[in-house]
């Protein structure tokens, strides 16, 4: 189904928009402009795979179409739309997604699928603009300024990317088109299901300010509750409140932040490959107790999705991050920088294992509700390698470890293997009394703060 696109009032432009013509000296030219006026185009393109794995399971799989279908373990990774409208929603727990859709379908995550998914859809974005910056595995924005005589206008582009999509990768995206990057994402998000919606330009704050203001990004339950126990319930209702109300309710830079969005204000340019400075995945756990094997599970599966995004990108990383949160919403950070950068599955979770285990007191007596991990200090993989060799320090378990698995760095196992692979030289590395696995000395405490590459 395709959501109409949203309609504004035509946008009246006055005299005043255009500059005056000033003579050419030179004889027989065109007048010159002084100013140029440069009309505000909206070019930016944001595209986003709809239910990302559900859709890749049940076009693999005919007898899950129209049905409800979540993907996970333990949490719904995934749900599929059908499973959506019982109230099934991303990061609860399987009992609770089970009890609310007592029809849903179940399956396992199958990550080599959905990476495949994704590489072929970011084909079909680099086939359609120049410039795209790609946000995560199923989602990106697009610049798509200057291609107006070539390929159309940015709703015909935006239009042709999704039939492209289908035909090609066989699932449905949403596409949002607006001026600005923050605009484009809520228009995708609003086009939802299976929708392109096109803001156009001097019709922002229309489109805008009658959304809930969970619509503005960084407004999670606990802002959103703190805005509607002040009746304040659209982005409109936020745009009428002076910075300084805004800051004084939520702090200095959520104050901030939602004034500029609530006015559309966002310079960001759309930048093709952005080099991240960490990457990471996150996973919240709900409110019930989980033993201390539970959690390690969540860190293997998040460890595993991390590297795996590090090696594609041909990334490694020496510091490792692990982000808790608790049960009264308090957060905090370890980390531990490892000797050399790595993207290896196994060193990676090694490191994260002793963070975890110096932290299970605090687990413990607190109750835990989100774990996090991310790897920074990134460096390309390829100019890591050639220096390994030069660096080596003799009976040094990481050296060994790092030199026997670096063709892991060219020909990184996956799936289950990798997982399995991992798992052996964890405890290969355990056993050995590696320097792994000894506690780590200082670990760095700090209050939480979420990296813009999280978000
Ligand atoms: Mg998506």
């Amino acid at each position: 189904m395709v959501t109409t696109p949203w309609r504004a009032t035509p946008v009246r432009r006055g005299p005043s928009d255009r500059a005056a013509p000033v003579s050419n000296p030179l004889p027989g030219s065109p007048p010159l402009c002084e100013h140029m006026f440069v009309e505000r185009e909206a070019t930016v393109l944001h595209a986003d795979l709809d239910a990302f794995y559900a859709s890749v399971e049940q076009r693999d799989d005919p007898r899950l179409r129209g049905r409800p279908v979540i993907v996970g373990g333990g949490v719904v990774l995934a749900a599929s739309y059908e499973a959506r409208a019982h109230g099934v929603r991303t990061a609860m727990g399987l009992g609770q997604a089970r009890r609310l859709c007592s029809g849903a379908i179940v399956v396992p995550p199958r990550m080599s699928a959905y990476s495949e998914a994704s590489r072929a859809v970011f084909e079909v974005f680099r086939r359609t603009a120049p410039v795209v910056e790609g946000l995560s595995i199923d989602e990106a924005f697009l610049d798509v300024r200057g291609m107006r005589l070539v390929s159309g206008t940015p709703a015909e582009i935006a239009a042709r990317l999704r039939s492209e999509v289908r035909a090609t990768v066989g699932l449905a995206i949403s596409v949002g088109v607006a001026t600005t990057k923050f605009l484009a994402k809520v228009a995708s998000a609003v086009a939802k299901p299976d929708g392109l919606l096109v803001v156009p330009p001097g019709a922002e704050l229309e489109f805008l300010h009658p959304l809930p203001v969970g619509r503005l990004g960084g407004v999670g339950h606990v802002t959103a509750g703190r805005l509607q126990s002040a009746s304040i319930f659209t982005v409109g209702d936020v745009a009428l409140l002076a910075e300084s109300t805004l800051i004084s309710m939520l702090g200095q830079a959520s104050g901030r932040h939602l004034h500029a969005l609530a006015h559309n204000l966002d310079p960001r340019p759309v930048m093709a490959g952005r080099r991240r400075r960490s990457i990471g995945s996150q996973r919240a756990l709900g409110r019930s107790r989980r033993p201390p094997d539970a959690v390690d599970t969540v860190l293997l599966e998040l460890v595993d999705r991390v590297t795996r995004r590090m090696r594609t990108a041909g990334r490694v990383g020496r510091t490792v991050v692990l982000r808790l949160r608790f049960d009264d919403f308090s957060r905090v950070t370890r980390s531990h920088t490892m000797p050399r950068a790595t993207a290896h599955t196994g060193i990676i979770l090694a490191a994260l294992r002793t963070l975890l285990t110096a932290a299970m007191p605090m687990i413990e007596s607190q109750g835990l509700t989100l774990v996090g991990v991310a790897v920074g200090n990134l460096d390309d993989a390829d100019a890591v390698q050639l220096a390994l060799p030069l660096d080596r320090r003799g009976g040094d378990a990481l050296d060994v470890a790092v030199n026997r698995e670096a063709s892991a760095w060219t020909n990184p196992p996956s799936g289950r293997g990798a997982r399995r692979a991992s798992l052996r030289a964890t405890r290969g590395r355990r056993a050995r009394g590696s320097a792994l696995s000894r506690p780590v000395s200082s670990p760095a405490w700090s209050t939480w703060r979420a990296p813009s590459s999280w978000r």
